[in-house]
């Protein structure tokens, strides 16, 4: 699914100079009932007009395809509060929670906001499943919490990071895997 903006004349691909890529709603200039950076995928609204998709590239797949999480997947979310997100991942596998303490997890969304929810990702690695994936989603173009220190504490949880995805115009996702040598 890819969501209504994909094919809507007022849709405009943005990317800024990290090279995220981030979709303006051009209505937003003239009509106040819209954002100008809306939340993907947006399932309902008004103001859409159809027009043939101009890019079924990856900067419009669903953010549930580019999180890889796959029918039937084990996710767990925590501090990520995206009805319309959790209404999808909902959509896709049965077995999605929000909060608690799941373990064997294919996927892990964790919301930080700040330096100090960075502590929030060592007890996440014994959540997943061997080959499971962490995301971590912090805010972009951040003092409080940068990209450097959102690796850095990865990192020092022994896992690997091996992919970034823009999970909204303001956050960024990283996802963090345990190395291969040590999944048992
Ligand atoms: S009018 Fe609605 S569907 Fe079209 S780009 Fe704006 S938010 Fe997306």
């Amino acid at each position: 699914m890819t969501g209504l903006c994909c094919s809507c004349i007022h849709a405009k691909e943005m990317r800024n100079d990290r090279a995220s890529v981030f979709l303006l709603c051009v209505l937003s200039q003239s009509d106040p009932r819209y954002p100008k950076y809306p939340r993907l995928p947006v399932l309902r609204c008004r103001g859409y007009q159809e027009q043939p998709c101009p890019k079924k590239d990856n900067s419009f797949r669903a953010l549930i395809d580019k999180l890889n999480v796959k029918p039937g997947a084990r996710v767990l979310v925590l501090g990520v509060n995206d009805g319309a997100l959790l209404a999808e991942l909902r959509g896709r596998t049965d077995d999605c929670s929000e909060g608690g303490r799941k373990k064997n997890c294919d996927v892990i969304l964790l919301g930080v906001e700040s330096f100090v929810d960075l502590r929030k990702i060592e007890p996440c690695r014994a959540l997943l499943a061997p080959a499971g994936g962490l995301w971590v989603i912090y805010p972009k173009g951040q003092k409080h919490i940068t990209e450097a220190q959102v690796m850095s504490a990865g990192l020092a949880t022994g896992m690997v990071d091996n992919k970034v995805v823009s999970f909204s115009p303001t956050h960024t996702g990283i996802r963090f895997v345990i190395r291969k040598a040590d999944r048992v």
